[in-house]
């Protein structure tokens, strides 16, 4: 079981005075309470800490962050604890302090008129899309962890999910910035502006930063008009080819109405109706991929479904698209949407499973799609590719599920193999190798590998220049390296 670590002297006079900030109660030591902010969503992370500490509010965690760093004690800011790249846990050695931000959870104002949100960080994603519905507007982010993580992790991994092809990513939707600085002053940059030439935007350096740079405490978010109509229709069709030349389709021929476009092969259908309850096939005859799409629409009710069908026989005839269902009711919605939502899960129970969260230029995912599944079929016979994911945003989720029969942990030795081989084919078709998760701890050494030399010494100027005494978040994103 993770563990806290031993109180040395420092940390204790640093404890004493920080107990003080918050209220003992609000600062963990016990093992028991601190173990679940000790592992990550995928336990391949377990760190150590001497405590954890929930400050209230943004002053609370300025003098927090402010103590910190007077004692040159490393920090760990936490949010959701959903990340993928090992971000949020702090390394074995112990010495770091983790700054969960879970209370500081207040939505400070609504504008419906500018269409913006102010809230904090430590809110959960799910009750800020719902505090904006019930002013009728939309907060368009949407990601399966959406119960449990908050939006100062969203703002830090610059989180995609289902609807960046209509809405953008977390970036996209950022207006404005509260940050606390590694020194523990506070930059309010919580402007709710379109338009603001006024200078450098440092917003965009906290964004996707990791907590590398500072923690995120509060934000000024974007909102939109709720769609009156939604559509949702699962598809049939030969290829990734068939899905890339429909998307441009269905984007001229709805104004620009597709929000989501999920591709699904039919090894992650096989695998989520064996192994995910309530998940079933909803068309008749078996085709080697599918799409999930889904439209929002503003204008009259029922046009953009009539769209979708007239797009829907034009393809049928030019042979794109073999089948395809229309949901005629939320239910029925709900149910193509388990099939996506339901592939992680599924993989889990097909043994190990290796995976890149990947982007290319959507023209080339169906080459890259063909190339990386030939190199890890030469390297490892057998293996079962599950390419699945945004392909609207060219966005794929190459993940390889073990050979039937093979022994877990052999499969699972070669990862560092096969991410090479394919993060190199995704580097030449001009990609990226970590499109939505980040890089937190686990993809450091690869950044380094493959960014170009003047990026990783541009990364390390800013983390110094913001950090100098690299105690916010240290050894995630970027390493030290060299002065
Ligand atoms: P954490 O995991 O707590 O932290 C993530 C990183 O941000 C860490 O480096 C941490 O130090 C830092 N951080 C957290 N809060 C702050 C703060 N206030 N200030 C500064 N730094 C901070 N991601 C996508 O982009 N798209 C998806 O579709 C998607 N689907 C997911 C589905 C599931 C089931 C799961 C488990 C994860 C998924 N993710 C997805 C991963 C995604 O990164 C997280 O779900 C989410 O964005 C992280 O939020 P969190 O609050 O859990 O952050």
């Amino acid at each position: 079981m993770p563990e806290g670590s031993p109180i040395t002297e420092r940390h204790g006079r640093l404890q004493e005075a920080i107990a003080n900030v918050v209220g003992p109660r609000h600062l963990l030591t016990d093992p028991a309470d601190l173990a679940p902010h000790l592992t990550e969503e995928r336990g391949r992370y377990r760190g150590r800490t001497p405590f954890l500490v929930r400050p209230g509010t943004p002053e609370e965690t300025a003098e927090v962050v402010r103590l910190c760093a007077e004692a040159r004690v490393p920090m760990v800011p936490q949010g959701g604890n959903t990340g993928l790249c090992g971000g949020a846990i702090p390394f074995e050695t112990g010495d770091e302090v983790i700054v969960a931000l879970g209370r500081l959870k207040r939505i400070r104002d609504l504008d419906a008129e500018n269409f913006t949100i102010t809230v904090e960080a430590g809110c959960i994603l799910a009750d800020l899309q719902q505090a904006a519905a019930a002013a009728n507007r939309l907060f368009p982010l949407s990601l399966g962890a959406q119960g449990s993580c908050q939006i100062g992790g969203n703002l830090s991994t610059n989180a995609g999910g289902v609807q960046v092809l209509r809405y953008g990513n977390m970036r996209d939707l950022t207006l404005g910035l509260e940050v606390v600085l590694p020194d523990g002053r506070i930059w309010d940059g919580l402007r709710g502006l379109r338009k603001d030439n006024t200078g450098y935007d440092f917003k965009h350096l906290f964004l996707g930063a990791e907590g590398t740079l500072g923690i995120v405490t509060a934000a000024v978010l974007k909102l939109f008009a709720r769609p009156r109509e939604i559509v949702t229709a699962f598809v049939a069709l030969p290829s990734p080819e068939a899905a890339v030349d429909l998307l441009g389709r269905a984007r001229s021929a709805t104004g620009e109405a597709v929000t989501s476009f999920e591709l699904i092969p039919r090894l992650g259908l096989e695998m989520t109706r064996r192994r995910v309850e309530g998940c079933s096939d909803p068309l008749e005859s078996p085709s080697p991929w599918y799409l999930l799409i889904e439209l929002y629409g503003g204008g009259e009710t029922g046009a953009l479904g009539e769209a979708l069908e007239s797009l829907l026989s034009q393809a049928f005839e030019a042979a794109l698209v073999t089948d395809a269902a229309i949901a005629q009711n939320a239910q029925q919605a709900a149910d193509f949407w388990r099939l996506r939502e339901g592939l992680v899960e599924a993989q889990k129970h097909e043994g190990g499973s290796i995976k890149h969260d990947v982007a290319v230029p959507v023209s080339k995912v169906p080459a890259f799609i063909a190339e990386a599944t030939a190199e890890v079929q030469r390297r490892i016979p057998g293996v079962r590719p599950v390419p699945f994911g945004h392909v609207g945003d060219g966005n794929i989720h190459f993940n390889l599920s073990q050979p039937d029969g093979a022994e877990r942990d052999a499969f699972l030795a070669c990862s560092e193999e096969i991410n090479e081989a394919v993060h190199d084919i995704v580097a030449r078709f001009g990609g990226s190798f970590s499109a939505e998760h980040g890089l937190g701890r686990m993809k450091v050494a690869e950044a380094e590998r493959l960014k170009p030399p003047i990026e990783i010494e541009m990364m390390r100027r800013l983390k110094r220049s913001f950090d100098p005494h690299n105690l916010m978040n240290p050894g995630k994103v970027v390493s030290a390296g060299h002065t």
